[in-house]
This record gives C-alpha cells, structure tokens and sequence, in this order.
C-alpha cells in the first residue's frame, strides 16, 4: 500500500473514507498524483479552488504578503483586510463584514447575529430560526443544528434549540413553521450537499416577502454557490433578492481558508464589541488573498466567462439525460451540477478516478460537478468523454 495512504490511516482520526489518491500538485485544471498521475478537476477541491491550480498572480499575492505579515490579530488593523472587506461588500450589496476562517465558522456568525437581532428587539433570547430539510451548514454545533440532515445530527445531541424545519421551495412549508419567535429564515441559495436544488425564484421571492413583512432576516448561505460559480458574483444576486445576512467562503480565498458573513440594513450593526471575536480571521494572508481573488475575478472577466462555459456544460449533461436511461435528471445553476441516476453513483466516481477525472457526489444517487471557474469548452468535452466510457462500461 502507498506509504502516505497508511500513516494517514494510522494517524488521522477517520472521519473520512478518502478515495485512495495522495494529490501531490496541480496546474491549471488538472490535478497530479504522487505517480505523476493527471486528473481532470470537476471538484476544485470542493468548490474552493475557483481559480484553477498555479495561477501565478494569485500565488505571487500570497508570497509578497508572506514575506510581510501573515497574522497580526485583531486587536489592531491592517490594510489587506480592510481592502478585502471593502471588495466583499462592493461586490455582494453587504455594508458589515466579518472574516472567518471557514463556511461554518460564518454560519455561526450569521446564528448569532440573528438571536441577537431577536434580544435587542424583544428583550428575550427565544427567537427562532428556520432553516431547510436536505440543508446543509456546516458541523460546528451551531451550524449542525440548523443543518437539516437527521443522521449528521444524530449522535451529537442535544441541538441547540429554537430551530424549526422547513421543506425547502414549498412557501407554505415555511408559513407554517413561522410563529411571532421567529427572527430569521436561512437557507442555501442552491441546495448543494443535499442534491443540487436550486431555490425557485417563487420560493426566494416568497421568503424574501414574509421576512420583510414580519421583520425577520433573510440569511443565504452562499458558502458554496456563490463567488461567481453561477456566473453572477453572488447566486441571489441572479434571483433579484437582496438578503439581509449572507455566509460565503469556499472560493473567496481562492483555497486559503477564510469565510465571511456579512450584513446589511438593519442587521448591519446589531453585533457590536464583545459580541463575537476570532484570533485568525481578518489575518493579512486571508485579505490577500480574497484581494487579489477579486482582482482575477474582474480582469479576467470570469463571471462572463462562466456563463458562456456553463451554458455548454449544461447541453453536454441534459444530452446525457436523453442518451441514458439510468440518467434521471440533471439539476443545478451555472457551474453548480448535479446529475441525478437511477442508483448510487461510487462505481463511476472509482472508475472516473481511474481514467483520469474527479468528479464527486451529492447523496448516493447524484454526481456534481464543481469545476473550477476558468474550465474551457474543451475539459468539459474531455470530461463528457471520460463519463460516458464510465456509464457505458458499467451498463
Ligand atoms: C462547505 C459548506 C459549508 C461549510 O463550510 P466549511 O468551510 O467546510 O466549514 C456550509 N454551507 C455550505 C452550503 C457548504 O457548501
């Protein structure tokens, strides 16, 4: 067996079953193992690594911040951040930004926000929230309490209380869950973990409505759709709905790990000192990073460039849906993909590892493809190619 793989197994606490490759380096799209192995990349390490792999501006940005400061708490400022705050907001409608280090630390974040928002409001600590069936946050406490998929929760109880389930695009499923407690609905823009469910524009709009008539916050979770993986810098901001809290990370630092959850309106200051704190977050490196994210992201013109990629990525999936009958459906937004199968869908992921693609899953039954941002035409037909050996060889 590869020597990594066994002191891994050896010494890592195993909460993972790891497909049985030790990535060693990338370039471009492609991923290589410690054989010098090349993978085709439709995960991008789980929707961080937008940008591709040695891309050299953004790797030179983080060498010249290294090389100056990589952390200097938050009990002082520094430039990197302010300026990376300041493109987060411009870019998603936000006024007040808080940099974590990960999705679910912002998530957490955007818990607090919300019960506090109901205590400056009420004088009471009942508000509650709503969150969606099939959702997924993150495994913090926090964030496993709001994630609505029983057997990530089972073993870990009890939750913390005052959360309350909704079946996720059904208006009246969230009505009837809305009591005068409730201070904030949260809900993934596109459902990702849970299959790919993008929101309707009824549903986003419903919700929008019931929050701004009951004065209850519209939190998104934007972790994994946003940043430009549906060709608009934030995936609400495809819908028209403007939300009061939202929670990014993932792709905003371009694999740096660093979160955000950011405010505006009415929730723009009802966290105030003391309230919420972090050693890491708002570090120089991350800010860096995010910085110079944004930068690629406009010089480049990447959000055009995305829409016009996944518009063929979408023709490529919906011709696979019509030419096999064990493909159900594919669901999904911009370069956010679900395909949906007739039965679980390891054997393909293995036997794409084999010829040369990474593509993951989302539940037993659906493939996702989560490339990174800068794929051209061409990997998505060398993708196409590489499935299909897989679906016709496994018939
Ligand atoms: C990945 C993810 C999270 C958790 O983010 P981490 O960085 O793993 O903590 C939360 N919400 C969504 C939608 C995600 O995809």
């Amino acid at each position: 067996m590869n020597k990594t793989i066994e002191k891994a197994e050896e010494y890592f606490l195993h909460t993972y079953n790891r497909y049985p490759i030790v990535l060693d380096h990338g370039k471009g799209v492609y991923l290589y193992d410690d054989n010098q192995k090349r993978y085709l990349d439709f995960a991008a390490g789980i929707g961080v690594f937008a940008l591709g792999y040695e891309n050299t501006t953004y790797n030179n940005a983080l060498k010249q911040q290294i090389d100056k400061v990589i952390h200097t708490s938050n009990l002082f400022y520094n430039k990197p951040s302010a300026d990376a705050a300041e493109k987060f907001a411009e870019a998603s409608g936000m006024e007040k930004v808080f940099f974590t280090n990960s999705g679910t630390e912002a998530i957490e974040g955007a818990i607090k926000l919300a019960r506090k928002y109901y205590y400056q409001k009420t004088g009471s600590a009942e508000g509650e929230i709503i969150a969606m069936n099939h959702s997924f946050h993150g495994r913090s406490m926090g964030a496993l309490a709001v994630t609505g998929q029983p057997k990530y929760q089972e073993a870990f109880g009890p939750m913390i209380p005052n959360i309350k389930f909704a079946e996720f695009n059904n208006l009246e499923s969230v009505k009837a869950e809305m009591s005068e407690n409730t201070c904030a609905i949260l809900l993934e823009t596109i459902q990702g973990e849970g299959g790919l469910y993008p929101a309707t524009e009824e549903f986003l709009e419903g919700v929008e409505k019931i929050c701004k008539e009951h004065d209850i916050l519209l939190m998104l979770d934007e972790i994994q759709c946003g940043m430009g993986r549906v060709g608009e810098m934030f995936a609400y901001q495809a819908y028209g709905v403007i939300p009061d809290v939202i929670a990014s990370a993932k792709a905003i630092g371009g694999g740096i790990p660093v979160g955000a959850f950011a405010a505006r309106g009415k929730a723009a200051n009802v966290l105030e000192p003391g309230d919420h704190g972090t050693t890491y977050g708002f570090n120089p490196l991350a800010g860096a990073a995010i910085n110079v994210v944004f930068d690629i992201y406009k010089e480049s013109n990447l959000l055009e460039h995305v829409k016009e990629v996944s518009e063929y990525l979408e023709e490529k999936l919906d011709n696979l849906v019509t030419e096999y009958f064990c493909v159900k459906e594919r669901r999904g937004k911009g370069l956010m993909q679900g395909l949906e199968f007739d039965h679980p869908v390891n054997d393909y992921i293995a036997k794409a590892q084999e010829l040369g693609l990474i593509i993951i899953s989302a539940g037993a039954n659906v493939i996702r493809f989560l490339p990174p941002l800068v794929i051209e035409k061409e990997h998505i037909d060398e993708m196409i190619g590489i499935l299909e050996c897989c679906l016709t060889e496994s018939a």
